[in-house]
C-alpha cells in the first residue's frame, strides 16, 4: 500500500478516481467509552489521509460515528485499522451504501463532539442492564405482517416522506431530540406489543431502544444496520424488500433509491415527486422536494423570491 501522508483533499481527484466504481460509501457507529477522544481523532485523521478517505466523522466520550467515501480496494484494510483503534471496536459492523454510483462526501471533517448524535438524553447513561435486540431482514419481514408488532420510524418527517416501511408510526418532528421527547406519548398504547425501531443506519435506535427499556418497554427491537442493513441483508439472502421509495441520507447524495414507488409530492406544483433539493440561495438553503418540470422553471430555487434575492445580490 502506498503511503501518502500529505494527501491533499480536492474534488478533481475524486472525479478522476470515482469512475468505474472504484469508490464506495460506508457508514459505521459504536457507543463505547473513549477516555481520550483527542488520541482517537489523531489516529483516525492520519488513517483518512493515508487511505484517501473522505467523509464526516464524529468522536465523543460516548463513541464514534463515521460516514465516509472510501476506495473499494481499501475496505478490508480500513475495517481492520478501525477494529484495531480500540478493543470495543473489534468486529465492528460496517454498512456499505446501497447507491455507490454517486459520491457521499468530497471533503473530510473529523470533529470531537459532546455526542455522536445529538439526542438531548444528557442524564441517561448507558449501562449493562439493558441490551439491544437486533433483527435481520427475515425477522423484519415476518414482523411487518404480524399484528402484535408495531414499527416506529425514528427518523424525521422529511426523511419518512420519501421512503418508509408501510404503516410505520411517524412522530412528525424535524429533529431527533424532539422525537425522543414525544415518543412515549405516541406509543404508550403499544406497550404490550413488539416494538420495532428503525432509522437510516441504526445509530438513532441504538440508544433509544435502551432508553425505552429503562422506561418500562420490554419488547423493543431494532433493525440491524437500519434501513441500509436491512436492504443489504435482503439482497444478500434474496428476501423480498418491503421498504418503499427512497432512503434519505445525510450526505451529498441526499437519497438512495430502494424501490420505484414515489410517496411524496413536489412542493412547487404538487405533482408526484421525491427529489430533494437545497435552495441554491445561500440565505435560504431550505430543503424541499422539486419535480423535473419545476426544476426547469425555477432551477434550484425554492421560490421566485429566492431567485430574485440571489440575482440581486
Ligand atoms: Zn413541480
Ligand atoms: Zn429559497
Amino acid at each position: 500500500m502506498s503511503c501518502i501522508s500529505n494527501f491533499i483533499y480536492n474534488k478533481k481527484y475524486l472525479k478522476k478516481n470515482f469512475k468505474n466504481y472504484l469508490r464506495i460509501n460506508i457508514s459505521l457507529y459504536k457507543y463505547f467509552f473513549i477516555e481520550n477522544p483527542e488520541i482517537i481523532k489523531k489516529k483516525i485523521k492520519s488513517l483518512c489521509h493515508k487511505l484517501k478517505i473522505f467523509g464526516r466523522i464524529y468522536i465523543s466520550y460516548e463513541g464514534i460515528n463515521i460516514q465516509a467515501n472510501i476506495l473499494k480496494k481499501y475496505f478490508d484494510i480500513i475495517k481492520k485499522k478501525i477494529s484495531n483503534l480500540h478493543q470495543d471496536l473489534k468486529n465492528i459492523h460496517i454498512n456499505v451504501g446501497i447507491d455507490n454510483s454517486r459520491i457521499s462526501f468530497n471533503t473530510l471533517s473529523v470533529k470531537i463532539k459532546k455526542r455522536i448524535i445529538f439526542d438531548g438524553l444528557d442524564s441517561f447513561k448507558l449501562n449493562k442492564n439493558f441490551k439491544n435486540k437486533y433483527l435481520n431482514s427475515q425477522e423484519v419481514n415476518n414482523l411487518l405482517y404480524n399484528k402484535e408488532a408495531i414499527f416506529i420510524d425514528m427518523r424525521n418527517n422529511y426523511e419518512h416522506k420519501i421512503g418508509h416501511f408501510k404503516n410505520a408510526i411517524l412522530m412528525n418532528t424535524s429533529i431527533f431530540r424532539e422525537q425522543l421527547k414525544k415518543i412515549f406519548k405516541y406509543i404508550s398504547k403499544y406497550k404490550k406489543k413488539k416494538i420495532v425501531l428503525y432509522c437510516t443506519g441504526g445509530i438513532r435506535c441504538e440508544k433509544t431502544s435502551l432508553w425505552m427499556q429503562k422506561n418500562g418497554y420490554k419488547n423493543v427491537y431494532q433493525i440491524r444496520g437500519g434501513i441500509i442493513g436491512y436492504i443489504n441483508d435482503c439482497i444478500k439472502k434474496n428476501h423480498s424488500i418491503h421498504f418503499l421509495g427512497k432512503n434519505f441520507v445525510f450526505d451529498l447524495r441526499l437519497y438512495e433509491t430502494i424501490t420505484e414507488h414515489i410517496l411524496s409530492y413536489c412542493n412547487q406544483c404538487y405533482r408526484k415527486s421525491d427529489y430533494y433539493v437545497n435552495c441554491i440561495n445561500n440565505r435560504c438553503n431550505i430543503l424541499f422536494i422539486q419535480c423535473l418540470f419545476c426544476s426547469k422553471i425555477y432551477r434550484s430555487f425554492c421560490s421566485k423570491k429566492c431567485y430574485i434575492e440571489f440575482h440581486c445580490k
